[in-house]
């Protein structure tokens, strides 16, 4: 007899239905440390892991020594002593210590699940079995390395998922997720909050994500059937095409169902298939509102895309260009292939349009080298990039020299600094640039096009003085995800669901405070910005530039298209009542 379904809830980090098997990724605090060498590390790294691999071989050596284990688990553990010499391991691990500046953990954790996807395809069970040895043996190691019991490191093949893998997690760290390839549908995790890196960068490959879904990792096994239904509670959710009517009060709460019933496969299949209808269709910007005025959507992006993610946006308002760096940290010392990563993105799908480069957003869950156990707590956005001139001015110089190459035009190259919260910030961003300009068209030996620099308006410091900042800056994108974080007094990584942030009047006070001050353009990039709910409210506002994840787009298209002279009025008394209301829950109620 089939076993019943099993329901979990948790809270939406990206939106989306998703149906698959799950790929279990049991590790303590979920994920092995992913982190790039210092050069002067590397010899100390390579030590440590000789270190792992002697105290490895000694604890196998005391076991099969005791004489406890018996004659077949014995033969077993010999078996896997050999793995300890053998070059494909401990050699090759060894090598991308050297040369790719891999922490040992990394570099192990990847070689093994290279061999172990060679050894797992071969039909013959021995090389299987060797699989099974692999594994162990590399728990082993990895136990050592990080010091904690064996029992608690489990590694599956993040690189090469199988077809339709839901990727379950205790927790999923940015720099392990820019590694998940291939086939992943989905994403549950125990731990992380809705505006964590790892949901929005969930969010910009489309990937349906839950987030706070309680054991999780206890109740799944791998392989398991599952059903991701991360939708906000709408009218007629899966059936009716867009535009979406939030229930605000279920907002951020989603659904996944292991061993999920044939209702539910049928309404998962009904709504991708309404979704590729809605697809068909796409967007354009900008878009005519009632009032006469435009609004125009842009894309928040953090990889070179492969295609043209949303043909109709007006172009790139976020590129969050710590990823780049994040999944390839010898970019920066690489001028070359540095430089050449931003010709290819501006000759790239989006030749011809905006891009908004944000410089190197380094801090908080973005460590930079992205150095899992350690976090400077000091050195977010431009306080990391000033304190780190030669990284600014590497980043400077290998755009302006991509931008030159791939021909762009004046102004279409928008720099812009993270983080801002002082004045001396962007004034001392702006004399490296024209620095770093200067010297780049004396070498190139031709003028640089023209590129703008702006800022990210996402400390409630710069919100403040944001008319202040409005004569050293070009344009300002208000950056919600840290704006809302900082106002309230809560970390980034914090796990408070999406109503008990964003729907706070102290927001959409500041949104309009700065609204009404502000004298250079204005977008909105946080993830609100996607967010059909609060979308009439923010043009109420005033906003009219909405920078949002590729997945977003669509909906945010279709909300703003529904915008007729009535739902138009509604909203900008919405939006007149918002910031006059003293709780969310006040707020909850007026949407
Ligand atoms: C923000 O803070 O709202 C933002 C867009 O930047 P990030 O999410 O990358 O910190
Ligand atoms: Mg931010």
């Amino acid at each position: 007899m089939s076993e019943s379904p099993l329901e979990f809830s948790g809270m939406i980090a990206s939106e989306g239905k998703a149906l698959g098997r799950a790929r279990v990724l049991e590790t303590i605090a979920g994920s092995v440390p992913h982190r790039s060498l210092m050069p002067q590390e590397v010899g100390p790294e390579l030590s440590r892991f000789r270190d792992a691999v002697q105290a490895s071989r000694t604890q196998m050596k005391e076991l099969i020594g005791a004489g406890r284990l018996g004659h077949e688990l014995s033969a077993i553990f010999e078996a896997q002593l050999l793995l300890l010499e053998d070059p494909m391991l401990i050699d090759e691990t060894r090598e991308k210590i050297r040369s790719r500046k891999m922490n040992a953990e990394w570099a192990l954790a990847e070689e093994v699940g290279i061999l172990k996807d060679f050894l797992s395809k071969a039909r013959n069970t021995i090389f299987q079995e060797r699989a099974a040895d692999l594994e162990d043996m590399s728990n082993r190691i990895l136990s050592n390395l990080m010091g904690v019991p064996e029992g608690d490191i489990r590694i599956p093949g993040l690189k090469d998922l199988p077809p339709d893998s839901i990727v379950v997690a205790h927790d999923l760290s940015p720099s392990l997720m820019l590694h998940i390839r291939g086939n992943c549908v989905g994403i549950v995790t125990e731990a992380g909050g809705v505006t964590g890196h790892m949901a929005i960068l969930a969010k910009s490959r489309g990937i349906p994500a839950l987030v706070h879904v309680a054991n999780l990792t206890q109740k799944i096994k791998e392989g398991d059937a599952l059903l991701i239904d991360a939708l906000p509670k709408v009218t007629g959710a899966g059936v009716a095409p867009a535009p979406m009517r939030v229930d605000s009060g279920q907002a951020s709460s989603g659904r996944l169902v292991c061993r999920p019933g044939e209702a539910d496969v049928e309404a998962y299949h009904v709504y991708i298939s309404g979704l590729r209808r809605r697809s068909e269709a796409g967007v354009r910007s900008p878009i005519s509102l009632p009032d006469g005025s435009e609004a125009r959507l842009w894309l928040n992006l953090d990889q070179l895309p492969e295609s043209d993610p949303a043909a109709g946006a007006s172009g790139v308002g976020l590129f969050r260009t710590e990823f780049l760096y994040l999944k390839d940290p010898t970019l920066l010392n690489d001028p070359e292939r540095q430089a050449q990563c931003y010709a290819d993105l501006f000759s790239g799908p989006l030749a011809g349009r905006p891009i908004t480069l944000r410089l190197l957003d380094a801090g908080d869950d973005k460590a930079y080298p992205p150095q899992a156990a350690v976090r400077d707590r000091d050195l977010r956005g431009v306080r990391f990039l000033l304190a780190n001139p030669n990284i600014l001015e590497s980043q400077l110089r290998a755009i302006l020299v991509g931008v030159s190459r791939a021909g762009a035009a004046d102004g279409q190259c928008r720099l812009m600094v993270p983080v801002v919260s002082r004045f001396e910030e962007m004034e001392a961003v702006r004399e490296t640039l024209a620095r770093v300009r200067d010297e780049v068209e004396a070498e190139l030996g031709s003028r640089l096009p023209e590129t703008a620099l702006g800022m990210m308006l996402e400390t409630p410091a710069a919100a403040l003085m944001c008319e202040v900042f409005a004569s050293n800056a070009a344009f300002f994108s208000i950056g919600t995800n840290d704006l809302t974080r900082l106002a309230i007094g809560v970390d980034r990584d914090n796990t408070l669901p999406y109503d008990e942030l964003f729907y706070q009047p102290a927001l959409f006070r500041m949104i309009a405070m700065i609204l009404e001050r502000a004298t250079v353009p204005l977008s909105i990039c946080g993830e609100i910005a996607g967010r059909p709910d609060l979308l009439p409210i923010l043009i109420g506002l005033g906003v009219r530039e909405f920078s949002v994840a590729p997945s977003a787009v669509l909906n945010c298209f279709e909300s703003i298209v529904a915008l007729d002279e009535h739902a138009f009025e509604r909203g900008g008394e919405q939006a007149r009542r918002v910031c006059q209301a003293h709780t969310a829950a006040d707020v909850r109620a007026l949407l």
